[in-house]
């Protein structure tokens, strides 16, 4: 299968391109995104034939179905990357909380966020790429906390590969920062930035659009490629785990094959929420999915006054910090598979140059078709998560909070919902704390001993070593030096 561009193509551009190429240069003319040429159709006898299959030969049938130019054996150690996680055989757990809400566990990767689903095996797919082609890549990855560590762990010591990971300065949990900063390889450098997350954002997607930057690089025989969501190697694998869970609530007996459920998604650039929106298309049964944010809920009126407007917003900083973010770049996708990229194209514009746009009464009807949302701010989510561990003893994230007011605004009861934990408690620990005791301590170490204590958890060995290791990389820049730093490190 082919990928064509959100925004159309310039007519001087291929006007499709393979799977490789997508994911290589994940940047597609005008600015817009790759996406398939069309999705394919999974059918009822998919999901009956992998009722019984673990999550590794669902994921390879699932991949085998988007044709992609990648070679079997690459796609089989991609996926032997699961065995990583902490149940060889079922690298995502689906935790039943109450009759009607199902959660599913996606942080149980080597740096404990939903980052390691995608990042893991996207990382074997790419270096095998860019070895088996003879090329050199430097990955830039731009990190509100949890892409970077999973973006280093996966491409620390990966031949043909360097990588360039910008965090905003204080805008990361300790844990997120130390998994970053204590990684030590010759190919990772990690560059804090004086700013928000958005602005990282920003100063990657300038850098990938810079012929400049590429044109320097050139000069270290290098090219440029990206980590974060805006690359479809990441959103590929993002779509399997919908389905998992999906197969889950069936083995479970939660629900019978072809009943449809909700999916409640904790949204911040929306690669998440993309995934199960693939997934429906692609004929799981889904009622709708929610999507959950925090104070910074554009996506939340979005989804129900149909206005894109950041006109007078400025990100806030919240108990959920990998979903502050504004510039939803997924969003893009949506768009373009729901109006076609004439429309998507007109809309972008709008955004890049008002941070505005509003979408048609019909277009409107359309994207609530599929989608509902809501937001729920710090101290509800807080109240979310002390309820929660007391009526049920289950311990979530700030950003798995989310979804319990969504579900309680949004769900139908009569209609089961799988909610994404994407977080284990051990990377946002000072605000979970807080929320159990009341205590008011900012530093991760100290909240991550008296959660283990109240909750009677252990702390994983990785997170507590993390406290002892050598701090490697401790630079922090302006935004405009961003390029200079790079060009330093290759
Ligand atoms: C990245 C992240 C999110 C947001 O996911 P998107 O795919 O960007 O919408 C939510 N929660 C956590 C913990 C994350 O790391």
């Amino acid at each position: 299968m082919n990928f064509i561009q959100t925004r159309g193509c310039e007519s001087n551009k291929q006007s499709s391109v393979p799977f490789s190429e997508a994911i290589l240069s994940p940047i597609a003319s005008f600015g817009g995104l790759y996406v398939p040429e069309f999705l394919p159709n999974l059918g009822e006898e998919f999901l009956t034939k992998h009722l019984n299959s673990n999550y590794k030969e669902l994921a390879y049938d699932m991949l085998k179905k988007f044709e992609i130019d990648i070679d079997d054996e690459v796609i089989k150690k991609a996926l032997d990357l699961y065995d990583k996680f902490d149940d060889k055989n079922n690298p995502v757990p689906v935790v039943k909380l109450q009759e009607n809400l199902y959660v599913s566990e996606l942080y149980h990767g080597p740096t404990r966020a939903f980052k390691d689903m995608a990042l893991q095996p996207f990382g074997v797919v790419l270096s095998s790429i860019a070895q088996a082609r003879d090329e050199n890549y430097l990955i830039l990855a731009a990190t509100s906390g949890d892409t970077g560590p999973a973006a280093l762990e996966t491409f620390k010591n990966s031949k043909n590969i360097k990588v360039a990971c910008l965090y905003p300065n204080g805008g990361t949990s300790d844990v997120q920062r130390l998994q970053m900063v204590t990684e030590d390889a010759s190919n990772l450098k990690v560059i804090g930035i004086n700013g928000v997350f958005d602005d990282a954002q920003s100063a990657l997607k300038l850098l990938l659009a810079s012929d400049e930057f590429k044109v320097s690089l050139k000069k270290h025989n290098t090219l440029l490629s990206a980590a974060n969501s805006v690359n479809f190697g990441r959103i590929i694998f993002q779509i399997i785990y919908h389905i998992h869970s999906y197969l889950e609530l069936v083995r479970q007996n939660g629900i019978n094959l072809g009943e449809k459920v909700y999916l409640n998604v904790p949204s911040g650039n929306f690669g998440n929420a993309l995934g199960g929106y693939y997934a429906l298309k692609m004929g799981l049964p889904v009622e709708k999915i929610i999507i959950s944010s925090n104070e910074n809920n554009v996506l939340t009126r979005l989804i129900n006054v149909g206005k894109y407007d950041i006109r007078d917003s400025d990100v806030v900083s919240t108990t959920s910090p990998a979903m502050d973010i504004l510039k939803s770049s997924n969003v893009e996708r949506i768009l373009f598979d729901m109006f076609g990229s004439e429309r998507t194209k007109e809309l972008m514009n709008d955004l890049e140059v008002n941070n505005f746009y509003e979408l048609t009464p019909r277009e409107l009807v359309k994207l609530q078709n599929s989608f509902d949302a809501d937001f729920c701010n710090g101290n509800e989510g807080k109240k979310y998560i002390k309820e929660t561990f007391e009526k049920h003893g289950y311990l979530m994230d700030p950003h798995t909070a989310t979804c319990m007011k969504s579900f309680n605004t949004c769900s139908n009861p009569n209609i089961k919902t799988i909610a994404y934990s994407t977080a284990e408690w051990t990377k946002f620990s000072p605000v979970i704390a807080n929320a159990l005791t009341g205590e008011v301590d900012t530093e991760d170490i100290n909240a991550l001993v008296s959660i283990s204590k109240e909750a009677s958890l252990e702390i994983p060995e990785t997170i507590k070593e993390l406290f002892n290791k050598e701090i490697v990389h401790n630079v922090i820049i302006e935004k405009e030096d961003i390029s200079k730093e790079i060009l330093k490190f290759l």
